[in-house]
């Protein structure tokens, strides 16, 4: 199957194309039908499976552009995964019109703050610079349909797990969930059966 058939628009289609990206991965034509459903997805995948663009492309096919305001949320455990992460929102992102931030610790919080100025609506981050941007109200999440923990098991080993009640808290409440994990260990399946409606479980 070819990421059209999955229901990946032309303008993305295009741009994975001059990446020399053509046939998605079992976890890509798994997830990415769900994902543009709307549904919860619950995916058990590993690094190196092309597990970032099996949520990036669908979330950015349902982001209206138009709209000036942050529209999904990526939640990731290390400055250096989120940091790949926005490279990857920029790359595919830029064609739709779509602006990505990342928040991340570490970096000037000034220059952060300056930028969600221009109200990207693909905001990236890690957990305790997220939570920061959210409790001093820099960061406005009422518009959030969908939001992502990536690398879910990591978030929790490293202490994220208040973060990340606070950050589900500031969204919608019938937000789109989406959580990928490497292991799927009682933190992370105990936070699927709290939040999560009718998950679709995807993954090795
Ligand atoms: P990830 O699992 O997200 O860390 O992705 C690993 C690498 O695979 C990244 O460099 C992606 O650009 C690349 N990649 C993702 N999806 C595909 C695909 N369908 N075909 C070829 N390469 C891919």
């Amino acid at each position: 199957e070819q990421f059209a058939q999955l229901g990946i628009g032309e303008a993305l289609t295009a741009s994975l194309l001059e990446y020399g990206i053509e046939t998605p991965s079992p976890i890509q034509t798994e997830a990415i039908p769900y994902i543009l459903e709307g549904r919860d997805v619950l995916a058990q995948s590993q690094t190196g499976t092309g597990k970032t663009l099996c949520y990036l492309l669908p979330l950015l096919e349902r982001i209206d552009p138009e709209k000036k305001e942050s529209q999904v949320l990526v939640i990731a455990p290390t400055q250096e995964l989120a940091m790949q992460i926005v490279r990857e929102g920029e790359k595919y992102g830029a064609a739709l019109g779509i602006q990505t931030i990342g928040l991340i610790g570490g970096a000037s919080a000034a220059r952060q703050i300056e930028k969600l100025r221009q109200r990207p609506q693909l905001v990236v981050g890690t957990p305790g610079r997220l939570r920061e941007l959210l409790s001093t109200r820099k960061l406005k999440l009422h518009e959030v349909r969908s939001i992502v923990l990536d690398e879910a098991d990591q978030i929790f080993q490293m202490g994220g797990a208040d973060d990340v009640r606070s950050l589900l808290k500031g969204a919608l409440r019938d937000r789109q969930l989406i959580f990928l994990s490497a292991t799927l260990g009682p933190d992370v399946r105990g936070l699927a059966k709290r939040e999560m409606r009718d998950p679709a479980d995807v993954g090795i």
